[in-house]
């Protein structure tokens, strides 16, 4: 396998150390099932708010979600195309269109931002937990005083720059080379500072975390470490539930759930895979994807070394045109949380997620960045899964794409076409 990885050949990697006490395992690793309850009364909270600042939740009375689709055409497409036979019905979660920044980050970079705010209002006595939260518009200059800083390859940068800047707060983002240049100026639009570096993402998060620890009134958003971030992409899990209700569709052992999670650093992976074990149980696989430049989730679950080894170490380069998935190293928290109840991980070619990407464009009509596509190669690979159900219900991913300027997205589309016999 190690062989396959240094090579960057497409390689599926089963977790062979599943727990058998599910409860006990996720309760084990400093994160409670019951966190989950307490970021999702918090957003709540937070909804009217929102409602105010970004006229684009209104739709959804101030909770940031994102549609469910079926996509069984692109299924049949993607059978011929493949030559493969895909049991069940495919569905897709349009996280690249959840409002306010486009990604999944949406879910955990916006929380920690409110989850900071709450707490720096309530700590200054400006704010109790029974308030309506439209008051904090009022309170912009009071937040002004405090900084936010963060690492990111791009939208996770995109996501708390723009809310924090919109709560009044000032905001450093890191960035790091391969951050596409429309999200510095969006966020140069949203009065954010921008620092870029030329090396990855973790050269990016180490300068900002340095920048952070000389100054006493700036919060740091670590994103290779951060609880908070996990816990605000877990909320997706129930909510989920609910959608799927709504179709009629319970997930039970003769209609099991799998769902394939574009990978980078694995905080939004992770939570959202938390929060579905604790809401599914073992009626829902997880799997993980991630570019074969950049599979460090992969590496680090394989070989047990978590965030102690990297990309680099066995001589890949980290770059793929999967932006939000260039990491060289995993996050420390989440392949200790996850190492005993993760699914399996896999990798995916950058040729493959431009094919995909320019597949659903043709069949369904729903545009997304490469990053977002990594997960179809799980519909793939999976017909070596011994247990596959005939009823399954798999679930692709799709983490971002929606704020992506028309002529890139045309470019990403025109790549495609070239894999497209
Ligand atoms: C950040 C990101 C991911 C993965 O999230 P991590 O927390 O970095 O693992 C997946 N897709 C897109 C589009 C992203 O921006």
């Amino acid at each position: 396998m190690l062989e396959k990885l240094k090579n960057m050949q497409e390689c599926y990697w089963l977790n062979e150390n599943l727990t058998s006490n599910l409860e006990y395992e996720l309760n084990a690793k400093g994160i409670q099932a019951k966190d989950i309850e307490d970021a999702r009364a918090r957003l709540n909270r937070f909804a009217p708010l929102l409602k105010v600042l970004f006229p684009a939740t209104l739709k959804t009375n101030g909770i940031i979600e994102s549609p469910l689709e079926c996509i069984n055409t692109y299924k049949k497409e993607l059978e011929k195309l493949e030559n493969v036979e895909i049991k069940g019905d495919v569905f897709i979660k349009l996280d690249s269109h959840l409002p306010i920044s486009g990604s999944i980050k949406a879910r955990g970079g916006i929380y920690e931002v409110l989850k900071h705010t709450e707490s720096l209002l309530l700590e200054h006595k400006l704010l109790s937990l029974q308030d309506d939260y439209t008051k904090i518009i009022h309170l912009k200059d009071f937040l002004s005083q405090y900084k936010i800083a963060v690492g990111s390859t791009g939208n996770l940068g995109l996501s708390i720059g723009i809310m924090s800047a919109k709560l009044g707060f000032k905001v450093s983002v890191h960035m790091s080379n391969d951050a596409k240049e429309w999200k510095k100026q969006m966020l140069r639009e949203h009065n954010c500072e921008v620092i870029t570096y030329q090396s990855d993402y973790g050269k990016a998060v180490e300068e900002g975390r340095k920048a952070a620890q000389n100054d006493k009134s700036c919060y740091f958003i670590d994103d290779e470490n951060s609880k908070n971030l996990f816990l605000g992409y877990s909320v997706a899990a129930k909510r989920l539930k609910g959608q799927l209700e709504s179709l009629d569709i319970t997930i039970n052992e003769n209609r099991p759930l799998y769902v394939y999670l574009p990978c980078g650093v694995g905080g939004g992976p992770g939570g959202v895979a938390y929060g579905l074990k604790t809401v599914f149980g073992q009626n829902v696989k997880c799997f993980f994807a991630e570019p074969t430049h950049s599979p460090c989730m992969l590496l680090g679950l394989m070989t047990k070394k978590h965030s102690e080894i990297s990309v680099n170490d066995i001589g890949l380069d980290n770059k793929t045109a999967a932006d939000g998935l260039a990491v060289g190293r995993a996050s420390k928290l989440v392949g200790k949380v996850l190492e005993h109840i993760i699914d399996g991980c896999f990798s995916v070619s950058d040729e493959n997620m431009y094919k995909f990407l320019t597949l659903l464009h043709k069949t369904e009509n729903i545009n997304l960045e490469p990053s977002a596509l990594a997960g179809v190669k799980g519909l793939i690979f999976n017909k070596e899964l011994k247990n596959t159900h005939p009823n399954a219900l798999h679930l692709i991913w799709a983490t971002g794409g929606n704020m992506v300027p028309k002529n890139e997205m045309e470019k990403f589309i025109k790549e495609g076409e070239k894999y497209l016999n």
